[in-house]
């Protein structure tokens, strides 16, 4: 039974492509299509305006599996964590944080990470796997019932900052954001997803061919080279600071779209005047804005602690007076370890 395919894995043109060779319609194949990325049924049986035996056909020959919420943990600020297990038994995990106005999902690409951020509760784990399509879709759709259910209103965001490396994972990224955008299936704006990446140049410029009008988020944390790799080794294997803005300064020629940089600020590492001016100079190269994000303490032998406020404050107005805007994000979902880099999973497997 675990073997037979996964149906929501065949694009639309191969449904159309194997219902006619069956005999069927091609319309047949749109409304099964609809059935799985519009309605997200979870069974062929509720598909009800296909006859019986075309069920009975597509029963006994694909499956349609499906993530499940694990756990379910509700912060006293009203951040949702969600331990999520994929049909193989691996966990990720999804969080929804909720503001006045909208519900953002923050959904996880991979099982793990392979980037070995020194400052992330995620990095620690192993790069398991790469989620698939449906995998990251049912998490949007899990996230759009619990805000409908929880803050009566649908899920108005969507960010790739969860578990994983989105541009490590990105046909299968891809190809759930035109799930979630599409028509045909969810029919989300792109403009309300964020891509947040550690910074894979190669990757950037692909998805600027390709435009799929989403926002991009880059997490930067220091804008000089040796302290950059030091807590991000994936900087240097990636060609350092250089290559990033030639990627990012491409990406905005292409869109048109502003870069929002993540920037974490840590005592003793990138808290001094020399780091301010250099993320002044690096992020004045191309149309941005920088999000100061609080650090989230992973554990109690951290060398990493959160810089003072005077110290934001500096950065701040350094970046002002570049007119370059600047907001400082404090954090949600602490007291449930939902907060950014906190994200690992008590374990990886059920
Ligand atoms: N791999 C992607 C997306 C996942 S990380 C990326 O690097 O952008 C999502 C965001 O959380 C990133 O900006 C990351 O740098 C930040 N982050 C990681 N660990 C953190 C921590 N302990 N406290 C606060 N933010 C953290």
């Amino acid at each position: 039974m675990a073997d037979k395919p996964n149906i929501r894995s065949f694009p639309l043109e191969e449904l159309i492509k194997m219902f006619t060779e069956k005999g069927e319609k091609a319309f047949r194949a749109k409304q099964v299509y609809e059935w799985l990325w519009k309605k997200n049924v979870r069974t062929f049986d509720e598909m009800t305006n296909l006859s019986k035996d075309l069920r009975k056909f597509l029963e006994e020959n694909f499956s349609i599996p499906h993530i499940k919420i694990k756990h379910f943990q509700r912060s006293n600020d009203g951040t949702i964590k969600n331990a999520v297990t994929l049909p193989d038994n691996l966990l990720v995990e999804s969080v929804l944080i909720p503001t006045e106005t909208r519900t953002t999902a923050c959904v996880s690409s991979q099982v793990g990470c392979s980037l070995d951020c020194k400052f992330c509760a995620t990095a620690r784990l192993k790069r398991m796997r790469n989620l698939t399509p449906d995998e990251i879709v049912d998490q949007v759709v899990e996230a759009d019932l619990q805000s409908k259910e929880y803050y009566g209103h649908p899920l108005s965001n969507i960010v790739f900052m969860g578990m994983g490396e989105p541009l490590l994972n990105y046909e299968n990224v891809m190809s759930a954001i035109e799930k979630i955008t599409s028509d045909k299936a969810l029919g989300m704006s792109p403009k309300r997803i964020t891509v947040s990446t550690s910074g894979i140049p190669k990757m950037i410029k692909k998805m600027a061919d390709e435009n799929p009008k989403v926002k991009l988020a880059v997490s930067l944390h220091s804008a000089i080279d040796e302290i950059r790799t030091q807590i991000m080794p994936v900087n240097k294997r990636q060609g350092g600071l250089q290559e990033l803005l030639y990627a990012l300064q491409y990406w905005y020629k292409k869109t048109k779209s502003r870069i929002t940089f993540e920037y974490l600020v840590f005592k003793n590492i990138n808290d001094d005047e020399k780091s301010i001016k250099a993320l002044v100079n690096f992020v004045k190269q191309v149309p941005s804005k920088v999000n100061l994000i609080e650090y989230n303490p992973i554990d109690n032998k951290d060398t990493f602690c959160q810089a003072d406020n005077e110290i934001l404050e500096k950065y701040q107005l350094a970046l002002k007076n570049a007119g370059v805007v600047s907001t400082i994000r404090r954090s949600r979902g602490k007291d449930i370890d939902a907060a950014c880099g906190q994200l690992a999973g008590k374990m990886i497997r059920e």
